[in-house]
């Protein structure tokens, strides 16, 4: 009796399939995985929420998208009209909601709490309550998909994958800010960086393809998007990271300024007449690459800019180029070395324009680009020359997959228990 009972459990697992929600302010973002062999059977992507909503949903497979606009109120409105479109007659990929064997929650704050993924309960939702001071933008919208999610599908297990979690392993001397220490103790000021979960996917493919065990290695992840960060990782863990306290810290990104001098903060406000608030918003909304351009946030707007010769253009890129270029030679000297750099997101696996400006003339510390195998777009390559002592990888991210991984493991052994 037992046996059928493992036999039946075993094969439910198998054929689990795993829905990742990515819930935004106005938009969601949602895949379902057959965790069987971990394909893609559905993804979809609704916007405006709250304003004019709509949804383009796609069936792997199936050529034409499903596509609607339709008003929608709020996250739960989405939420359903998602649940639907999974139910389809001609796009869905499921016949009824119980189908689905968990929900996998990208949430992107979890402060010091969580340094791996959990199983979310009343208690965890309370945590990412009291998270939201520290991601104000983001934690809010996270948590409202899950709790239209709990309400619409009270039995079916729910896992938070958190942004920062892959980082709670930074040593106290990355993770601490020069401040009183006090502000640390009170108000949890810290480094505590984001894009956790791509970081972590990266480094673990780039192990799989060099065919090295994880543990031996020291690696560099450049996730190079409209938000961008590097994180050093020894050994599979994070030990240092370039985004900080929110993300606006670390690399010049598409809007966003990155690292500057503090006191540059009050010294706009004062000559520009503006609130405190406006500045921030300034060095998030309208600086980065479109600050110094005057042209765009997009590199593809930028590279061809400068082909038509607009200096600003060029000088954004190279501005972008030199901090990255500067992050990688800091993680070198904190990790003694390093084996392997990776390029990942929108522009790191698109652009070998980029990657070849950042990894121009660093021969003497052993890494050398080869300009043949990084002529390519979006695929998974080893892109440096084979006299290189450095491996440089180009591996298109997979947040998802990672996120339905986590779900999967923690789903199975939630079910194991009851
Ligand atoms: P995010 O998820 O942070 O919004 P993405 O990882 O999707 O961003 O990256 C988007 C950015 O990638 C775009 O703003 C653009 O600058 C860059 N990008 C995408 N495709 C290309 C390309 N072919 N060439 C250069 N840059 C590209």
């Amino acid at each position: 009796m037992c046996h059928i009972v493992y036999a039946e459990r075993e094969r439910e697992y198998k054929n689990m399939k795993v829905l990742v929600v990515n819930c935004g302010s106005s938009s969601l973002k949602y895949q379902v995985l057959n965790m069987k062999n971990e394909s893609l059977l559905a993804k979809g992507l609704i916007e405006r929420i709250g304003i004019d909503g709509s949804i383009t949903h796609e069936k792997i497979g199936l050529d034409e998208k499903f596509v609607v606009k339709k008003p929608l109120k709020d996250h739960k409105e989405a939420i359903m009209l998602m649940l639907e479109a999974l139910q389809d007659k001609q796009h869905g990929v499921i016949s009824s909601m119980d189908e689905l064997g968990a929900i996998g929650h990208r949430v992107v704050h979890a402060g010091e709490k969580y340094a791996m993924s959990v199983m979310i309960s009343d208690d965890v939702l309370n945590v990412l309550e009291d998270c939201i001071e520290l991601a104000p933008l983001h934690n809010p919208p996270n948590i409202m998909g899950i709790r239209a999610c709990r309400e619409l599908l009270p039995n079916t297990p729910m896992i938070a994958v958190f942004d920062t979690a892959f980082h709670q392993t930074m040593p106290a001397e990355s993770y601490t800010y020069a401040l009183p220490y006090e502000y640390y103790e009170r108000y949890k000021i810290r480094r505590y960086g984001f894009h956790g979960t791509s970081h972590k996917y990266v480094a673990e493919r780039a192990a799989d393809m060099l065919g090295v065990n994880l543990m031996d290695l020291k690696i560099i992840t450049c996730h190079l998007g409209n938000g961008a960060s590097v994180t050093a990782i020894k050994r599979g863990k994070c030990i240092d990271t370039s985004m900080g306290f929110t993300p606006l810290e670390g690399l010049v990104m598409g809007t966003r300024s990155g690292d500057l001098d503090p006191s540059i903060v009050s010294y706009i406000r004062d000559k520009e007449g503006i609130h405190l608030h406006d500045v921030i918003d300034v060095l998030n909304k309208k600086s980065g690459v479109l600050g110094i351009s005057g042209i765009s946030s997009d590199f593809r707007d930028l590279e061809d800019a400068v082909e038509e010769g607009n200096e600003r253009a060029a000088l954004a890129i190279k501005v972008f180029a030199h901090k990255v270029r500067f992050y990688i030679g800091a993680y070198i000297a904190e990790m003694n070395g390093v084996d392997a750099i990776v390029f990942t997101a929108g522009l790191g696996e698109n652009s070998a324009q980029m990657r070849g400006v950042i990894c121009t003339e660093l021969g003497n510390l052993g890494i050398k680009l080869d300009l043949v195998k990084n002529n390519v777009r979006g695929k998974e390559r080893i892109i440096s020359r084979d006299d290189s002592k450095v491996a440089i990888l180009l591996i298109p991210t997979n947040e998802e997959l990672m996120i339905a991984r986590d779900t999967y493991r923690i789903a199975k052994k939630y079910k194991d228990t009851i």
